[in-house]
């Protein structure tokens, strides 16, 4: 039996003893003490790309804007061998793991006739690694491609917990296109994730037309769309509406905060205005589950990171203004529950947890070089957990 002993736990009052059975947390009860430090739930990182990470210093140089990152990420690809991606995505799931990331869901880039390389490479990588992280794979291929691939991508990913994606901006006849999908999806019972609106062209409404088929089909808990930069400067009042909807139709919102901070209103020697930053507050306001994600490490697309989604959240705090303990569940409990998960902190739960050397989230905040140790099964995991080689 373990205790900690005056530990502070994000988002509640007064200081606690925590008491370990084994790999389970035994007891949550009010303490004398304090000065224990900061539990924090563990991390549940709901979009990230395994298959580009790690690629950024072999890329010829910086983009500066998405269509330029996707054509340096095209031309990194004769590099994919099954050995590179395994070496690259396995050292994004030790920094992750080291980071106190405990679900993980990767999109998997998907344009060919037959199943790309990543995507056996990664099945064995979550076959690996269960029970450290519970990796989820979503396919990722450009709406136009669809009714090319799609029925192949999605007989592929049948039955194996994976989820059907598609890249939209802008495209001709999305409504089309994206009827195909989500008939894919009934056909073959699969869930929904959708890269969509990653741009600051009002006129990128692929938002709108996601929504009205989820809405006509009734997929309440199965769509999940990304990024929706595009409602960043769209009409106040058109926004509303939509959000409002999406809400009532059980849509939920990630957004990639470095991402769109990177690429996002780009041009060399000009400070960028605009960043990008779909409007979180009210989506959730609206009653959208919204949840925060890493998106892109070290690739064209975002060539820093270290799949520390603790890290993001610091930034994501100060870019949107958010509440440090009234927004915490946006990179812990609601992306694990919408994987699939429950991480909340409570007797009988798993003592899985990340402690901090802080007195509490806003000191966390303010101290990035504040000692963190993540538990998993009861036990702080090794140091050597989040090596680089
Ligand atoms: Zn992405």
């Amino acid at each position: 039996m373990t205790t900690l002993n005056g530990v502070g736990l994000a988002g509640r009052d007064g200081y606690w003893d925590v008491t370990l059975e084994g790999a389970r947390i035994a007891a949550l009860t009010p303490s004398e003490g304090q000065g224990g430090g900061l539990l924090l739930p563990c991390l549940a990182d709901a979009h990230v790309h395994l298959d580009k990470t790690f690629t950024a210093a072999r890329v010829p140089s910086r983009p500066q804007s998405l269509h330029e990152a996707i054509e340096l990420m095209a031309g990194d690809k004769p590099n994919w061998t099954a050995g590179d991606l395994r070496q690259r995505a396995a050292r994004g799931l030790r920094r992750a793991f080291a980071n106190g990331t405990k679900a993980m869901r990767s999109h998997v880039d998907w344009t060919e006739a037959g199943v790309p390389a990543a995507l056996p490479v990664l099945r064995e990588l979550a076959e690996e690694w269960r029970g450290r992280i519970d990796l989820q794979l979503a396919t990722l291929t450009p709406l136009d491609d669809i009714p090319e691939v799609g029925a192949r991508i999605a007989r592929e990913i049948a039955g194996t917990g994976a989820v059907l994606g598609a890249f939209i901006y802008r495209n001709d006849d999305i409504p089309a296109k994206l009827r195909r999908v989500f008939d894919l999806a009934e056909t073959h019972d699969l869930q929904l994730d959708f890269h969509v609106d990653e741009g600051l062209d009002p006129e990128a409404q692929g938002f709108d037309a996601i929504l009205q088929e989820t809405e006509a089909r009734g997929m309440a808990g199965r769509v999940l769309v990304g990024h929706c930069c595009s409602l960043s400067v769209r009409p106040e009042g058109a926004v509303a509406d939509l959000l409002g909807r999406a809400a009532e139709a059980g849509m939920a919102l990630c957004t990639l905060p470095t991402t769109n901070a990177f690429l996002q209103d780009a041009t060399p020697g000009r400070t960028p205005r605009l960043r990008g930053l779909a409007p979180i507050h009210e989506a959730r306001a609206a009653g959208m589950p919204v949840m925060l994600a890493s998106d892109n490490v070290c690739d064209p697309f975002y060539p820093q990171g270290d799949y520390d989604l603790f890290d993001v959240y610091r930034m994501a705090v100060l870019a949107g203004h958010l509440d440090p303990a009234g927004w915490l569940d946006s990179v812990t409990e609601t992306p694990a529950r919408w994987l699939g998960h429950d991480f909340a902190l409570k007797a009988g739960a798993p003592a899985d947890f990340i402690h901090i050397a802080a007195t509490g989230l806003d000191d966390a905040l303010n101290h990035p070089r504040a000692a963190r140790t993540v538990w998993r099964g009861g036990a702080p995991i090794p140091e050597t957990s989040g090596d680089l080689a």
